[in-house]
This record gives C-alpha cells, structure tokens and sequence, in this order.
C-alpha cells in the first residue's frame, strides 16, 4: 500500500533491491562526494576526499569500492576531485567527466580512462542514464546532473550561484533532490570570510544560500518529490538547523522527507524504490 510518509527501515539488506540506493559520502568545502545505485550499476558523482578516506566511508555501510563501475565528475575544484585519480586507476574505473573540466585542472589531464560528456546531452553508465547540465559557478564547465531509472529521476545541484532557467527545467518532477543550501545569508554578511571572498560565495558564480534553496524548492516541488538532502554547506556560515528551518517552509511533510547531509559523516544508506507505487526507505546501517 501507498504511504503518504517515506518509510524508515532498519533492513541492511536493501540495497540488494532493484531500485535506487544512494549514500551521501561527504558533502561540504572540505569534500563531496555521492554513492549512486541501481544494484547492477553503481558510481560516485565526484570524489573529493582522498580515495581511502572514500573506500573507508562506503566500507563502513557495506558499499565494496570494488563494485564501482565509474566516477562522474562535476567541476574541477579540488573538494570534488580529490580522489578521482587514485580510485580510478586502483579499480580500473572510466571518469566521465567534460573536456574543458579535465583540462581544467592538472589532476585531471592525465586520466588513463576518460570518457567526455558535453552538458545537454544524456549519456549511459550501463543501465544508469546521466543527463549533465550547466549550472552557473566558478569552475571551466560546472554541471548538475539528473539521473534517471526505470520510473525514477534522482536531481543532483550543488555549486551554484544562481538557479538559472535551465536548472529549474531539469529539476523538475525528480523523486529524490539533493540540493545546496550552502549558507544563511545573515551568517554570510556578518561573518569571519575576507569581503571578496563573501562576494564570490553570494555571487551569481558562488553557492546558493538557504533562502535561494527555499525559492527554488517552492517552484518545483510536487508530490512525488519524496526526499530532498540538502548539500554543502558551510560549516562557517551556516547550521544545519538554520537551513532545515529555512527550507522546510517550501516542502509538504507528508509527503516530501528533509534531510541534512553533513561534511564529516556519511549518511545512510537511502533507498528509492523502482516501482512507483513505492516511497523511499532509509537503511540504518
Ligand atoms: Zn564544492
Ligand atoms: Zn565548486
């Protein structure tokens, strides 16, 4: 039967699912990084810790490193890139990632196994179909990205300054949405960051702030939006309470979950099913 609420389950074996299965690894200035499956695929969207902070991590809820087929990279800065080299010749994985981003930095140049993608056009992982987007941000070629599964479509947006047009299009009727809520405007003006450095985290270039992140939720939002995890934000300019606070006004609790992804743990693992007549679980593992 249907539940109006996302449904929480202590089962450790849901993974095996088909369906979604997703795990926040890191999110924040000091790394980024998301564990996406669909149980005969599985890849991170960045991988900006180093790469055994990030084995330790998906070790630590089940996750083999071992059964990666790929990394997807969204921009150069070195909180999403971190690792990328050493994961992708320690399992032999492909590195999609754009032109202009791989030239971008001189970590990426040398990939033994990149696979360009340009934003605007969709790509395949196996069964996983990656559909890339320009978001607006201080990097060569930054994208987001939506994934989409069976009856599912996961949107993914962090590190961006403005959500332009484009990204509202694309991020449009997902189920599941991690979005940046990266600072509380307040905190921002009034706190310790150089005056240039405020500007570039508030310009149209920078990071979305709670208050963008609500704006943006308000216009997207439907009914099947079952979960939205907020990402990236600042441990200096912002709380995780303060973005809840702010964001949660844009939601319906009944049948929208919130949650808070954090910088030094890695969430649970999340679980959206592929039949659509299911709402998402959460593996307390
Ligand atoms: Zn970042
Ligand atoms: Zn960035």
């Amino acid at each position: 039967m249907m539940s109006d609420k996302p449904v929480f389950s202590s089962n450790s074996t849901a993974q095996q699912d088909s369906g979604i299965s997703l795990c926040m690894l890191a999110s924040g200035s000091r790394g980024n990084s998301i564990y996406v499956s669909d149980g005969r695929t599985a890849i991170l969207v960045d991988a900006g810790l180093s790469g055994i902070e990030i084995e330790r991590r998906m070790k630590s809820r089940d996750l083999s490193p071992e059964s990666l087929n790929a990394i997807v990279v969204s921009h150069e800065h070195d909180d999403h890139i971190r690792g990328v080299g050493v994961l992708s010749r320690r399992y032999g994985l492909p590195v999609y990632i754009s032109a202009k981003t791989a030239a971008a930095s001189p970590q990426l140049k040398n990939l033994k196994k990149a696979v360009a993608f340009n934003c605007g056009a969709s790509f395949k992982i196996n069964t996983l179909n990656i559909h890339p987007f320009s978001i607006s941000h201080d990097a060569a070629d930054p994208a987001g990205f939506t994934i989409a599964l069976n009856h599912k479509k996961i949107g993914i947006a962090t590190d961006l300054g403005i959500a332009t047009a484009m990204v509202r299009h694309h991020l449009q009727l997902c189920d599941l949405l991690i979005l940046e809520a990266n600072h509380d405007p307040d905190m921002l003006i009034s706190g310790p960051y150089p005056w240039h450095l405020k500007q570039r985290v508030n310009g149209r270039t920078g990071h979305l702030s709670n208050r963008d992140s609500r704006i943006l939720l308000e216009e997207i939002q439907h009914h099947r939006l079952q979960h939205v995890i907020l990402a990236h934000l600042s441990e200096t300019n912002n709380t995780p309470e303060k973005a809840l606070a702010e964001v949660c006004r844009a939601i319906n609790p009944l049948y929208t979950q919130l949650t808070v992804s954090s910088q030094d743990i890695c969430s649970q693992l999340m679980l959206l099913n592929s039949s659509p007549s299911e709402s998402l679980e959460v593996c307390n593992v």
